[in-house]
Formats: C-alpha cells, structure tokens, sequence
C-alpha cells in the first residue's frame, strides 16, 4: 500500500485531496495547524502541527520503518483577495516558513516524490483579449500581490530540491477553485463561496454587493476535477510548473448571474469598490492536457453543487443562533 502525506488537510483542496487518495487505496496521513471545520477527516491518521516549525516538519514527514512514497504539500496561510491584500507579511512570512522547511527537510528524508501547489497568482496582470500565455511566460515575472511572489519563489526552491536531491518534484499552478466543504464566511473565503453565500442569505428581491464592476476575467476549477488533475500530474513525468485549471473563461458578472441561477432567487446586484485583483487571466492549458485531464464539470453545474452545499451552511447557521 502507497503512503502519502498530505499537509494542509485540514484545508479546503487538502481534505478533498485526502478522500481522492483514500478511494486511491493509499494509506495516508493528513497534517494541518487546525482540523477541518466542516467534515470529519478521512486521513488515516491526523497530526495538528505547525509546519512554520521544522520540527513540527520533520515530525509530520518521518514514519516509522520507512518513508512516504508522496508528499503533497498544500498548507498555506491563504484566502480570497479580501484576506490576502491585508495579510501580506503573514503570507509571505508563514508560506515561505512553511515551503522552506517542507521541501529541505522532505529532500533530506529521501521523500521520492514532492508535490507543490502554486497558484495563477504568480502571473502579471493581463488584457482581456491576449492570447494564452504559457508556463515559461511567468518570467521576467511580475505578479499582482504577495501571494503570488511567495508561490514563485517556493516554485523556485522545490525546484532547486529536485535538482539536488533525488526528488521527483511536481507543481501545480490552481486556477481559482471551488466547490462544496471550502471556506464561505469569515474573511478568507473566494470569490464563487462569498458569493453563494450572500445570495443565500439574501431576502427574495434582494440586492447583493459585489466588488469590483464584473468584467474581470478569470477561471473557475470544480475541486473534483482539480485533485484529479493533481493526482495525474504526480504520476506523471512532467517536471516544471503546471497551469491546472477548467477552459471556460468567464467575467465576474458571468459567475454572479450562475450563482442567482442556482439559488432560483430574484437578486439584483450592486457593484462597488473593492479588491477585485487583476484584470483578466487567459493561460495555457496544453501541459496539463498532455496528461489526458480535462474538466468534467461545467461552472453551472458545480457552482450548482457548491450553492447547495453554501445554502445549508447559511440555514445551519441561523438556526444555531435562533437557538442560543
Ligand atoms: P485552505 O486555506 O482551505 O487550506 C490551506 C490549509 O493550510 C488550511 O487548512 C490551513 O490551516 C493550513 N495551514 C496554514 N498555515 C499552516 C501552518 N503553519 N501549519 C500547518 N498548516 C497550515 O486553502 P485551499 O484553498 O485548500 O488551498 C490549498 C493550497 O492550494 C494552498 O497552498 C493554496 O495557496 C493553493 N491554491 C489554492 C487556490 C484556490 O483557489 N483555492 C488557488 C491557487 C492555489
């Protein structure tokens, strides 16, 4: 039996990684800093430790009698443009604390194969009519936020690692996911989440707010489809990052008017001043596609799936506090 690690499945991405492992047949330990808020983990075993810490690191990477044949690290102190346009020293300081130790000490235990999930973010801003830029076209680099220097820059150290050591080093560049079981309230939620959220809250013939004007461009990744895409590229032998996200390009007021749609509500929107981001994404997916992975499930769809699961958080919610 395969055993992995997973660091950051008390996340989002992590705990849906870590079910995708086990339905795999893996043997997997998960380790985070805090449990996952919404579900019970389906790791076979679950450290809470802090991985700015090496020895929390090498705790977490260390089995007895032997090694882990993967290691996918997706621990990251993130959230939605809301959060990481504040929390720029958190962000570069705790994800290169995080990254540093990680790969340095995974490449140090003979760890065979090392997963690293980077972001879109480490792109520079584009136009809405520029044809796909590619992997290579990150450099000269000039990403829109902290976030995405630090990606670039643990892009750059898990790579060094890989040409030291003899690890096999895999990076994924997400594009914007999304789906049941994420962040939804509280200041690091995304975009599609906050959204669902505040149509679900919403009277009949409401008005949400949302920022921005909703032409920015971007992309939208069902988590399904993406920890698909990240089990295919660490089985792969493609080296050097990877675009891993769905084709439909949408505006803002694209995502919106499907998230009115799920909730079969009449919403009307409001748009207003707020950190929105960059102004459009269009990359290259033909790396990713070499592997055999597309997106199986359409923005409709899951933003169907991910309003349902959003709308039952929100009445949950109420219901708890009726009855305090
Ligand atoms: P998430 O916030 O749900 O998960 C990240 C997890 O890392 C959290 O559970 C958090 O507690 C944990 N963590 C933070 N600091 C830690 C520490 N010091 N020690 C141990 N654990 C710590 O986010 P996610 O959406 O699941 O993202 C997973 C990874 O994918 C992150 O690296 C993120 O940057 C990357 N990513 C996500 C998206 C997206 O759209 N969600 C896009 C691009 C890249």
């Amino acid at each position: 039996m395969k055993r992995a690690l997973v660091c950051g499945a008390g996340g989002f991405i992590g705990a849906h990684l870590v079910k995708k492992l086990k339905r795999e047949g893996y043997w997997v330990r998960g380790v985070d800093i805090k449990p996952h808020e919404f579900a019970a983990t389906q790791a076979d075993e679950f450290l809470l430790r802090d991985l700015r810490d090496p020895e929390n690191c090498r705790r977490a990477l260390t089995l007895p009698g032997g090694i882990f044949d993967e290691v996918y690290q997706l621990a990251a102190d993130m959230g939605g443009m809301g959060f990481i346009s504040v929390a720029e020293c958190e962000v570069l300081h705790n994800n290169a604390l995080i990254n540093i130790q990680m790969t340095h000490i995974a490449a140090e235990l003979h760890v065979p194969r090392y997963f690293f999930s980077s972001s879109v973010c480490i792109y520079r801003d584009m136009q809405p009519d520029e044809p796909p830029v590619t992997e290579d076209d990150a450099i000269p680099a000039n990403p829109d936020n902290e976030y995405g220097w630090e990606k670039l820059y643990a892009e750059r150290v898990a790579m060094a690692y890989g040409r030291r050591y003899p690890m096999q080093v895999r990076i994924a560049r997400f594009e914007n996911c999304y789906g049941p079981e994420g962040t939804w309230t509280g200041g690091r939620e995304k975009a599609p989440a906050a959204l669902c959220r505040k149509v679900a809250e919403a009277e009949n013939g409401g008005t949400i707010e949302v920022w921005g004007d909703g032409t920015a461009i971007r992309v939208f990744t069902y988590v399904d489809n993406l920890v698909d895409g990240i089990f295919a590229l660490m089985h792969s032998d493609l080296g050097g990052p990877v675009n891993l996200g769905s084709d439909e390009r949408v505006t803002v007021a694209d995502l919106v008017r499907t998230v009115i749609e799920a909730s079969d509500k009449p919403i009307t929107v409001s748009y207003v001043p707020g950190p929105v981001g960059v102004h459009a994404r269009n990359f290259s997916k033909a790396r990713v596609a070499s592997l055999g992975w597309k997106p199986t499930v359409s923005l409709r769809e899951g933003i169907a799936r991910t309003y349902q699961w959003v709308e039952a958080q929100v009445a949950a919610a109420r219901a708890s506090v009726r009855c305090a």
